[in-house]
């Protein structure tokens, strides 16, 4: 398996978390797409050790490769030592480095739980889904009320609020709250 110029050039083609072997593995650093500025190139060792959840030890190098200039090295090292943060010095040093907040929120993506989106009645819904109302819904800023059951179809979940969707009602694509509607 061969890595990219890009990330060859950047350490020499050695694995950028333990400096201590040749690099020979393009790691995509989620939920980022595969580009070099977002991927970082370790060696067959580290891979090996990205799922072992007890590997503190073998982390050591990773008091290293914090300090990077790539923000992917970065974040990876972050996410790697986050999970050890109650062992003295992991804890010691990640309370020394200073990364810049997009990067720590970078890292801290893998730990997060993915927010859902849930009908009246606990259903998980998705982009696409059709939808019943509930109840009637004033509409704001038209002169229509939308009847109970009223079928909502190929709706639009609101990426950053899991209490909203989006999705046509009279040909107006309107804001309705999860709270107010079943899936169909
Ligand atoms: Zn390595």
């Amino acid at each position: 398996m061969s890595i990219s110029e890009a990330l060859k050039a950047r350490n020499q083609g050695q694995c950028e978390l333990c400096n201590e072997a040749a690099a020979t593995i393009e790691y995509t650093v989620s939920p980022k797409s595969d580009e070099p500025a977002n991927q970082v190139a370790i060696c067959s060792t580290c891979e090996s050790h990205l799922a072992d959840e007890n590997a503190v030890n073998y982390w050591r190098c990773l008091e290293g490769s914090i300090w990077s200039p790539e923000p992917a090295v970065q974040a990876l090292s972050y996410r790697l030592l986050h999970q050890y943060q109650s062992t003295g010095w992991v804890s010691e040093l990640l309370s020394s480095i200073d990364l810049d907040e997009e990067t720590v929120r970078w890292a801290m993506t893998a730990y997060e739980v993915a927010a859902v989106h849930k009908d009246a009645y606990g259903n998980t819904l998705e982009n696409g889904d059709t939808v019943v109302l509930t109840q009637a819904l004033n509409v704001k800023g038209t002169n229509f009320t939308a009847s109970k059951g009223t079928v909502v179809r190929k709706i639009k979940l609101v990426s950053d609020n899991t209490e909203q969707i989006e999705g046509k009602i009279n040909e107006q694509v309107i804001v309705i709250l999860t709270k107010f509607v079943k899936k169909g």
